[in-house]
């Protein structure tokens, strides 16, 4: 495992970001000063804390103490002179989308990795750029080549035209930038649990505390490369994490990180949070019926330290029908990713099975039977005259009409879900909207927990008459 940077050590530290906290609020304010949620006392922080952004605040002042439980240290001074390692390498910045990427003296650009345009211009190192580690590129171009065209061979759906613009020779290797995030995570979830014993309901109010550790979570740290995207090729494999040194750059680019992590303890604290709450199962098996309130949960960190590394990616983008595509494959497990449009020819006749495989039937049933019972009323009627026959016409129809769509409509169904299986699915076949969850990050040395704390609210119990019937509740609140 790689030494991670300790809070107080070299280098840029993430928590303390200069001009955050400088302004003051007004004690009543309750609204976090960052996003505008609203914030909560968290006891174990002594603070202020945002449930959507996890920034903390002075209880009083309300001035930020920084993010995530870790207290503002030292100011983040990364803008520093370029080093003398930094001069001999170039910035090149693209002209068409703004990417600015690193590269050495003697790597040459050609285009750019984001958006394809060969519209580059190289300049001199504007800011440091001082990564901590690197995990160098295992896969090579002709292997890269090779993983793109079988993982879009197995996009069964995408339209007509798409494989063949994606051209396969426009792919770049490049070294973006992530924040490797180490820390003990502490999530207050709360609920409503029931215990029920013959007639008797006893209601428990249910705060419980789950904590862990977590280990090496990455955050991609560059705005322009879609956090999806990323976390879609996870995990990488961090035994091959090594110090930061000049010749793993030689013939690649590298993004610069353009996020700290203090501006991205939103998603952070998401990313975390979510996994607690995915996690609530284990309080509702200790009730007969369990109902969590995710919208109320806590979640901060604390031990918290971070790692700024360069992570091998290879990049392709397709434009296609007006809109750009992105694609990665993970430069050192080989792991392929993307978003791939959906052809509609496949997509409409999907949706249409997916409609036909629901209860409207039951719908067109109702419907003849209605129409049916209307034909018997009218024929029983005793006057025979052009008006009945016309409604008795009429509702036939109607009926005829409903019996037979639906009996066409059956069919279709039929077939459709034998030619198309899958196929509304189309979108599903995309690992793309996956969570990428925590489960490759515990930190398995160290000790997580769940501590649940009940409050008995109130029994209920069932009143019942002479024959047994239930005719009621009684309820003791306690
Ligand atoms: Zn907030
Ligand atoms: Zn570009």
């Amino acid at each position: 495992m790689w030494n991670k940077r300790p809070l107080d050590g070299i280098g840029p530290n993430p928590f303390g970001r200069a001009d955050a906290g400088n302004e003051q609020l007004t004690a009543d304010s309750s609204k976090c000063p960052s996003c505008g949620s609203n914030i909560v006392y968290a006891p174990e922080l002594e603070a202020m804390m945002c449930r959507n952004c996890g920034n903390i605040y002075d209880p009083n002042t309300l001035e930020s103490r920084g993010s995530f439980g870790v207290n503002k240290e030292r100011d983040y001074t990364g803008d520093s002179d370029v080093s003398e390692d930094d001069k001999r390498r170039h910035e090149i910045v693209c002209n068409s989308c703004g990417a600015t990427l690193v590269a050495d003296e003697n790597t040459m650009s050609t285009m750019c990795p984001f958006c394809g345009s060969p519209a580059l211009i190289t300049r001199r190192m504007s800011r440091e750029f001082k990564p901590d580690y690197i995990i160098p590129f295992k896969v090579d171009k002709t292997r890269a080549q090779k993983i793109m065209t079988e993982w879009l061979a197995s996009r069964k759906y995408t339209p007509r035209g798409f494989k063949s613009k994606s051209r396969l020779t426009k792919m770049t290797a490049l070294y973006v930038p992530f924040w490797l995030l180490d820390c003990v995570v502490t999530t207050e979830l709360s609920g409503t649990g029931k215990r029920i014993r013959g007639c008797e309901k006893t209601i428990y109010e249910v705060n419980s505390t789950i904590n862990y550790y977590v280990k090496g979570v990455p955050f991609d740290a560059s705005l322009r490369v879609a956090n999806k995207l990323m976390e879609a090729i996870e995990p990488f494999d961090y035994s091959e994490l090594v110090r930061f040194e000049d010749k793993y750059l030689q013939g690649f680019y590298a993004d610069k990180y353009d996020q700290l992590p203090t501006e991205m303890t939103e998603r952070i604290v998401k990313r975390m949070n979510k996994f607690s709450n995915s996690e609530s199962g284990q309080i509702s098996s200790k009730y007969d019926a369990y109902e969590d309130r995710p919208e109320k949960s806590l979640t901060w960190m604390k031990e918290v330290s971070m790692s700024y590394c360069l992570l091998p990616v290879w990049f392709m983008t397709v434009e296609f029908d007006g809109r750009q595509y992105q694609f990665a494959i993970n430069g050192q497990t080989g792991e392929a990713s993307g978003q791939v449009p959906t052809s509609d020819t496949i997509y409409l006749p999907g949706k249409l099975r997916d409609f036909l495989n629901t209860k409207w039937i039951i719908v067109a049933l109702g419907i003849f039977l209605v129409i049916s019972f209307m034909l018997a009323r009218t024929v029983s009627l005793p006057a025979v005259d052009t008006t009945k026959t016309t409604i008795v016409i009429f509702l036939s129809v109607l009926g005829a009409i409903d019996l037979i769509g639906s009996i066409v409509l059956l069919v279709l169904r039929s077939v459709l879900n034998r030619v198309f299986i899958g196929a509304s699915n189309a979108y599903d076949i995309n690992d793309f909207d996956e969570d990428p969850g925590l489960d490759n990050y515990f930190d398995l040395t160290r000790h997580a927990d769940i501590k649940i704390n009940e409050t008995m609210l109130r029994h209920v119990s069932v009143i019942t008459d002479e024959n047994g019937r239930v005719v009621g509740e009684r309820s003791i609140e306690i």
